[in-house]
């Protein structure tokens, strides 16, 4: 944790309590029009960390007074198989919101997977009718890490409007939806990726840093402006020292946790060194992951409003 000398953490734990206490609320009124939102979760395989991604999301929509199942299906599901069980949930009255989880295994085509959900029940934001109205500016289900991002950056007052942002990613689900956001709030924005030519030098110019590349510790201080938000989306496990890139093995705290738990979950950012030039700063874990799911379940709680309302205006 940084001293006081250096950047103020976001706190996305706790924003994402606070959303979610008001989500509660939300559901409440929602159920006065019906049923609870329901959000129906598919999940292909045993990968470990899937599993509990899923019991998370789950979990925390329950809490929210949601209703939430998840179809689990073996690895060795045929791809047709996957797009029925997608199909099945679509015509499902009862089901407001369908999450595919990522990743699939080989073999399946996420793109068509995704072009399959019904767009009015996809919570995730990545069908292309989604997508494709983020970029326009008239969002309906914008991808939950970055709606996330920018609820976090919200909560702590940080200035959007202006601001050089540079994304470091160009992922679907991060990268690209959190870059349409920062444009449509008026910051210049500049999206950087594995061929970007002097990383360091074009990251240095940001206000506004949000890193989603996937690579343990890979921005150090080099790569921030005195004063900057940074914003920390990589999620790396390390199950031993040796695994860490050569500069963050020596760091006293990730030495601390493998040797305690075993492993160590780090960011893509090497918060000991970014904290110190940094204005703000996310935690990892306790940043941006919470808010993702807090964002899932707003978007599940806004598809059974739609859905509800738009019952009530037809019948
Ligand atoms: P992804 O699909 O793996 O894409 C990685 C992106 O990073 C690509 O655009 C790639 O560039 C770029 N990249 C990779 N190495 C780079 C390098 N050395 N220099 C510059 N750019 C580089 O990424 P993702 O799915 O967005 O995930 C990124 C990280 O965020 C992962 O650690 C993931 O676990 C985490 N994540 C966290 C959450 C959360 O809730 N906290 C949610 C989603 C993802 P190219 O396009 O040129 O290949």
């Amino acid at each position: 944790m940084p001293d006081n000398s250096s950047a103020r953490l976001l706190d996305g734990a706790s924003v994402a309590r606070t959303l979610r206490e008001r989500l509660r609320t939300e559901t409440q009124e929602i159920r006065r029009l019906g049923a609870p939102p329901f959000l129906r979760v598919i999940v292909v395989g045993e990968d470990p960390a899937s599993m509990t991604y899923v019991s998370s999301k789950t979990r925390a929509a329950e809490d929210a007074g949601c209703l939430a199942e998840t179809v689990r299906l073996p690895g060795t599901t045929a791809p047709q198989r996957l797009l029925k069980e997608v199909e099945r949930a679509n015509r499902d009255d009862a089901v407001d919101g369908i999450l595919v989880q990522l990743p699939l295994p080989p073999g399946h085509d996420a793109r068509r997977v995704f072009d399959t959900i019904d767009p009015v029940k996809d919570v995730d934001g990545l069908h292309p009718e989604n997508v494709g109205r983020l970029v326009q500016g008239r969002p309906r289900f914008v991808p939950c890490t970055a709606a996330g991002i920018l609820a976090l950056l919200d909560a702590y007052e940080i200035p959007i409007e202006g601001a050089n942002a540079a994304v470091l990613g160009r992922s679907e689900i991060v990268g690209k939806p959190v870059a349409a956001l920062l444009t449509s709030r008026n910051a210049t924005v500049t999206v950087c990726h594995s061929r970007t030519k002097e990383l360091p030098a074009v990251c240095r110019r940001a206000d506004i840093l949000v890193v989603a590349i996937g690579r343990p510790g890979f921005v150090t201080r080099d790569f921030v402006r005195e004063g900057a938000a940074v914003v920390d989306v990589g999620i790396n496990r390390l199950d031993t020292i040796e695994q860490a890139p050569e500069h963050l093995k020596q760091s006293p705290r990730l030495r601390d946790a493998i040797a305690r738990r075993g492993r160590a979950l780090v960011g893509d950012v090497d918060f000991d060194g970014v904290c110190r030039v940094a204005s703000w700063i996310t935690p990892v874990p306790g940043g941006v992951g919470p808010l993702t799911i807090a964002m899932l379940l707003q978007n599940t709680v806004d598809a059974a409003r739609r859905r509800r309302e738009g019952h009530i205006l037809k019948s």
